[in-house]
């Protein structure tokens, strides 16, 4: 063994032997008695709950000692020790603490990182995590923690997806799933996005605009190399976009399987570059994602729909990283409303 990598073999076995001890400031607050603001991703009420404070002999008798090594002695689990749960397919759910059961992570802010830890790009909410400098093991990192009963949760880096660019990186051990139910009231600070094709945008839009959990829709161009085009533009033919809508969606409302249902349902997926009337590459279904979960969840719902026989011809929609959204020309916005056309005019299966 080289000298280096005995070094880092060293480092490594002190970082996961001897977690670090000395509180900071923020600890201290967290162990004062009290009552606290808590943020309920259920009700999407706020709170006034009690702090949870406990010695650290209440906290073994419900903590693991794996959990109460990391929770409480701010310890870091080895990447891929543990399996992180996760909901049925397409389904909502929260990540609570496991000390306490405060709501930190919903399931739609998580994405995967290839760390070997749970990675996430927004907490439910900030009331519910607190963030401090830590800068033990020479390094110089935010640590992460609950806040109604202080337990450490991991660290947050600045490397994320967007739209946060955040990366919460957070110990499997100390999260619990937990069924999501109700709707919310939360305003996050940033929304999820998804983006469709799904053949002319006016009716595709005006579709998304009836999905309850949608903030916002805007037709627009995408899937192509031509920068800022105008419809005349794509209309040539030459552009190589598509017609998309550009969808904001609250997740602790709609999901993304939820979105990509409607999706299917407003367009023949089997028609190439060709839907109803219109016809051209432009008008060519497909779906654009942001992120590896939703990747995952549109092949999915795509065998799906292939192996329910729904269609006699093969599905044909694309499924491709999201580029860039051109948004279109204010005229295509919200085109339906201004023109009084209240029928749909898409195909509903
Ligand atoms: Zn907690």
């Amino acid at each position: 063994m080289g000298k280096k990598s005995g070094i880092l073999k060293l480092f490594l076995i002190t970082l996961l032997a001897f977690p670090f001890l000395a509180g900071g400031k923020m600890q201290d607050d967290l162990k004062k008695e009290g009552k606290m603001l808590l943020f309920n991703a259920r009700t999407g009420e706020t709170e006034e709950v009690e702090r949870v404070i406990k010695s650290d002999a209440e906290w073994k008798k419900i903590l693991t000692p794996e959990q109460f090594k990391i929770m409480r002695q701010k310890g870091t689990e080895r990447p891929f020790a543990f399996q992180c749960p996760l909901p049925p397919k397409g389904g909502k759910a929260i990540y609570q603490c496991v000390g306490c059961g405060t709501d930190l992570f919903s399931f739609d802010a998580k994405f995967e990182s290839g760390t070997g830890w749970p990675s996430f790009w927004q907490p439910v909410s900030d009331l519910n995590i607190k963030e401090e400098a830590d800068d033990s093991f020479g390094m110089h990192r935010v640590e992460v923690f609950c806040a109604r009963c202080g337990a450490h949760l991991g660290h947050v880096f600045d490397d994320g997806p967007p739209p946060s660019g955040k990366r919460y990186c957070i110990n499997a051990i100390a999260l619990k799933l937990t069924d999501y139910a109700g709707k919310s009231s939360l305003v996050p600070k940033a929304y999820p996005k998804a983006l469709f094709a799904a053949g002319c945008f006016w009716g595709v839009e005006a579709a998304f605009r009836q999905v309850k959990g949608v903030i916002s829709v805007r037709s627009g161009y995408t899937g192509g190399n031509f920068k800022n085009p105008t419809y005349k533009d794509v209309c040539s033919g030459k552009t190589g976009h598509a017609e998309a809508v550009e969808i904001e969606y609250d997740p602790l409302i709609v999901s993304y399987g939820q979105l990509l249902d409607v999706f299917w349902r407003i367009h023949d997926p089997t028609t190439l570059n060709k839907q109803g009337p219109d016809i051209g590459d432009q008008y060519r279904s497909a779906i654009f994602v942001y992120t590896p979960e939703q990747k995952s969840l549109a092949l999915d719902s795509k065998k799906k729909l292939e192996l329910s026989k729904a269609y006699s011809r093969p599905v044909v929609t694309e499924i491709t990283a999201a580029g860039e959204f051109y948004p279109a020309e204010e005229y295509h916005q919200r085109y339906y409303e201004k023109h009084g056309i209240k029928g749909c005019a898409l195909r509903v299966k």
